[in-house]
């Protein structure tokens, strides 16, 4: 049997179902796409993908086709639409079998249906949901149709009545073969249009892609540091690596899965210290599910203006508006650092996420699109659930019950009541 994973947001060697599953062929490649309808504008004007995305993704292919090396699994790697590349390299291999992640948002199903129908008949694709804490099998719910839509709901029925999965274990090396040979290069940062930059030395996440980069932080943060142990009590913070965890990054491409996080939790907590701060980052772990699961039980609603409760609120776009709340000139300084931070970084804290979409939604009463649109060209964690459904949860169209608008002035004399935030990213740099 020939088998063929289909890399995608699943880009690691550990604890990785369809990796797992196409292994029990008796010859298995690999192969992943820079698509380039992934590195063209949006319907806003925005590049789907900036730099700061798509070098940490550049760095994280690159560690991955090591890393497949040491098993022996060649990863090719193209700059093209899987639907012309695949079938070719089905024929020209005799690929039996494709394995591949889930997804089921609206850009993910239209490429793989372009796949289905150029690929010739016979061939099977064994899709495997594989980036859940919770797998979908395991939800106390008969269907992602009965998933409530409040979390705290869904959270406390989860935590009570739903099993975390062990981890897949890495696969044993596969005999050495030279049927096939790699020629394919990964791109360039140049090569997808974008240009070449140097980190920000202020940067919050100075971190490189990878799976191995991941492990590190995962070290770094949980062992070398213990800084897991006060993690409920730093996470609203603002300035520098540690306040937060920092592994969205690595998990929305899935060079690093929720349930390797989860399991060394559990280690710590039986090794080290169990206490309110462990037990909060499973706690936000089952927020990135639960988008997740809003997304597969309310589909192509999340891109929409009214959110998932079909609001039909007036909504207005700006391009006044849209420029100052990009470029940090607005009337309100805190706003102003966060935007300042992303448009430098690629990266914002959670806090300051909250206040810019709240800013922009509730105060300036602009399309939240536009700035969901604009997070996902920009975040270096962009993930389309968490981000469209937070952004729906902070624009009133989603899952936040008490339709909350934050008090900016007061959020930054709460979390940066000295200004060493806004100083850090407001201060005029005179040469
Ligand atoms: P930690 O505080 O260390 O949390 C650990 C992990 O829990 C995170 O890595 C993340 O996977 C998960 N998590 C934490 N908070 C949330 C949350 N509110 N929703 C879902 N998962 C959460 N997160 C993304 O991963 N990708 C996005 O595109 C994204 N867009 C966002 C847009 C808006 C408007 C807002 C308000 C939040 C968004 N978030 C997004 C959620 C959250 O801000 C980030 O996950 C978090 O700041 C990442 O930092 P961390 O890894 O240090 O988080």
């Amino acid at each position: 049997m020939n088998n063929l994973i289909w890399f995608g947001n699943d880009l690691r060697v550990n604890d990785n179902q369809s990796l797992s599953n196409a292994m029990q062929g008796d010859n298995v490649l690999a192969v992943y796409f820079f698509d380039p309808r992934y590195y063209t504008r949006d319907s806003f004007g925005f590049k789907k993908t900036e730099r700061f995305r798509a070098r940490f993704l550049i760095e994280t292919v690159s560690e991955l086709k090591v890393n497949l090396q040491t098993i022996h699994i060649p990863l090719l790697v193209f700059h093209d639409r899987p639907e012309t590349v695949l079938p070719d390299l089905v024929n020209k291999y005799s690929i039996h079998q494709i394995f591949k992640q889930k997804e089921w948002t609206a850009e993910e199903t239209s490429i793989l249906n372009k796949v289905k129908s150029n690929l010739a008949p016979g061939v099977q694709i064994i899709e495997s949901f594989d980036q859940f804490l919770f797998h979908p099998d395991d939800l106390p719910y008969p269907s992602f149709h009965s998933i409530p839509n409040v979390f705290t709901q869904f959270r406390k029925r989860c935590e009570k009545e739903a099993a975390v999965r062990p981890i897949v274990s890495k696969p044993s090396p596969l005999p050495k073969t030279n049927l096939v040979e790699n020629q394919t290069k990964i791109p360039t940062l140049k090569d997808l249009g974008l240009d070449d930059f140097e980190i920000d030395p202020k940067s919050a996440f100075p971190f490189k892609g990878g799976e191995n980069e991941a492990l590190n932080r995962l070290q770094h943060y949980f062992w070398d540091t213990q800084k897991l142990a006060y993690y409920k009590k730093t996470r609203n913070g603002l300035v520098g690596t540690d306040y937060s965890s920092k592994f969205s990054p690595w998990l929305a491409n899935g060079s690093i899965s929720a349930k390797t996080i989860y399991w060394e939790v559990k280690k710590f907590e039986k090794e080290i210290k169990k206490n309110q701060d462990t037990y909060w980052l499973v706690f936000e772990l089952i927020w990135r599910d639960y988008f997740k699961y809003v997304s597969l039980k309310h589909g192509n609603h999340i891109f929409k203006l009214g959110g998932i409760l079909q609001k039909d609120y007036s909504w207005k776009s700006d391009e006044h508006h849209l420029k100052s709340w990009i470029e940090g000139t607005t009337s309100e300084p805190f706003v102003n650092a966060n935007m300042k931070e992303l448009r430098q970084t690629g990266w914002m804290s959670n806090r300051g996420r909250q206040n810019v979409a709240s800013f922009w939604a509730k105060e300036l009463k602009q399309d939240w699109r536009i700035g969901a649109a604009y997070f996902e060209s920009m975040l270096l964690d962009y993930d389309v659930h968490s981000n469209w459904g937070n952004w729906m949860y902070n624009s009133g169209v989603g899952n936040d019950p008490r339709d909350r608008k934050f008090n900016i002035k007061r959020q930054a004399d709460m979390y940066d009541s000295k200004g060493k935030f806004q100083n850090l990213w407001l201060q005029e740099t005179l040469f």
